[in-house]
């Protein structure tokens, strides 16, 4: 077993020793002004991050907590809620309207493929729904969908577009106002450089005119925003955590979000460059716009679920399986938040070696080599 530990997986991901040294301050009270100068500083930051004047409410919980809250908040007992689904988030998305006893009619594709704002508006147009629930960076296929344009189909129809950007806020480019969106939810522990532990949604203007009546208690948005307005939590915060994640979007403004956004595109073209020039199949798109995950097609006799052991348990890396139907078969490489070049080659080696000690018939020597020739590609402006 190797001492040294690798993560290369879409979430959690690395946290900078800056992040990890800042949570390991003594406690502080969270009524008091120690942590109140922090939370302050961190919703507003917060906001930046999203580039939105709307609240962006704070909860401690993973991010299905904030997807849940989305239905839970704006959905009545029995509405129909349009569910785009084309992976793993969409039908968890799906999952959850039908645990409140909503009906979902589900805009599904295949597992892979990204969701297009013509069929969504066609589809709103033959049957209404008051809201419309979308994935933004689907990371168990690796396909960022254009949600900018299923927003503006959302709204052009008169429904509510609630985005799960989980994966993709703080990794691509997400513009909450100018695009219009009215609920984004999001987590600590990808592009936000923490680890996992917070949940965010930004709630516009017309989403808070359309709350609906399901039950909800924690979750109610109206509870956290009355009390976030005067910077004192509804409940105990995860203190530390707040801490950790002040620290971190100082972090990712200070760099600049735009150059987040380009590292992440050269991110993803590194990592797609090296996987070919092993000769191995992108399941992912070979696209700049997947530059979150980036998904691989095992070789043929080659469970991905087996590599990934090997990996692990030998190697010291770990990387994300496939997920559903696509369990064995891919695997995926993250590259969001605290991450560099470096980190591609090393995932790419690792691939590289543990792919041919598993009798694979790839292209060695390589990859790293290619690699590191497309990060240091411009991007276009
Ligand atoms: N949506 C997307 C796109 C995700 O990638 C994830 C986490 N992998 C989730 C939702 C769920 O987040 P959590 O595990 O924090 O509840």
């Amino acid at each position: 077993m190797s001492e040294k530990r690798y993560l290369f997986t879409p979430g959690p991901t690395p946290v900078p020793p800056q992040v990890l040294a800042a949570m390991s301050q003594p406690m502080v009270h969270h009524r008091g002004p120690d942590f109140r100068i922090v939370y302050e500083r961190c919703l507003a930051r917060l906001k930046e991050v999203y580039r939105t004047d709307n609240e962006v409410l704070l909860y401690a919980s993973s991010g299905t907590g904030t997807m849940e809250s989305a239905v839970a908040n704006l959905c009545s007992p029995g509405d129909r809620v349009c569910v785009v689904t084309a992976g793993a988030f969409g039908e968890r998305w799906a999952a959850i309207v039908e645990s409140y006893g909503c009906e979902v009619d589900r805009l599904a594709y295949e597992w892979g493929e990204a969701p297009f704002a013509e069929d969504l508006a066609s589809r709103l147009a033959e049957r209404e729904s008051g809201v419309v629930l979308l994935t933004h960076s689907e990371t168990s296929t690796g396909v960022v969908a254009d949600v900018r344009a299923l927003t503006a189909a959302a709204k052009e129809n008169g429904a509510i577009s609630v985005v799960d950007a989980v994966s993709s806020l703080g990794a691509v480019p997400l513009e909450t106002d100018e695009w219009g969106v009215d609920v984004v939810v999001s987590g600590s522990q990808k592009a936000l450089m923490s680890p996992p532990g917070l949940a965010l949604v930004s709630v516009s203007q017309a989403a808070w005119d359309a709350q609906g009546t399901l039950p909800r208690f924690y979750f109610d948005w109206e509870r956290t925003r009355k009390a976030q307005q005067i910077f004192d939590a509804a409940f105990t915060p995860a203190v530390s955590l707040v801490i950790g994640l002040d620290v971190a979007l100082g972090l990712l403004l200070e760099g600049g979000l735009d150059a987040a956004f380009e590292r992440h595109v050269r991110l993803g073209r590194a990592c797609r460059e090296g996987i070919k020039a092993m000769g191995l199949e992108l399941f992912s798109p070979d696209e700049d716009s997947a530059a979150v995950v980036t998904a691989v097609r095992a070789p043929d006799g080659i469970d991905s679920g087996e590599l990934l052991l090997l990996l692990r348990d030998r190697h010291g890396v770990t990387l994300a399986p496939g997920q559903g139907a696509l369990k064995g078969k891919i695997f995926r490489i993250g590259h969001i938040g605290y991450f560099d070049v470096f980190d591609i080659a090393t995932a790419l080696a690792a691939v590289e070696l543990a792919l041919t000690e598993l009798g694979a018939d790839i292209e060695r020597g390589v990859a790293v080599t290619r690699a590191l020739e497309a990060f240091e590609q411009p991007v276009a402006a």
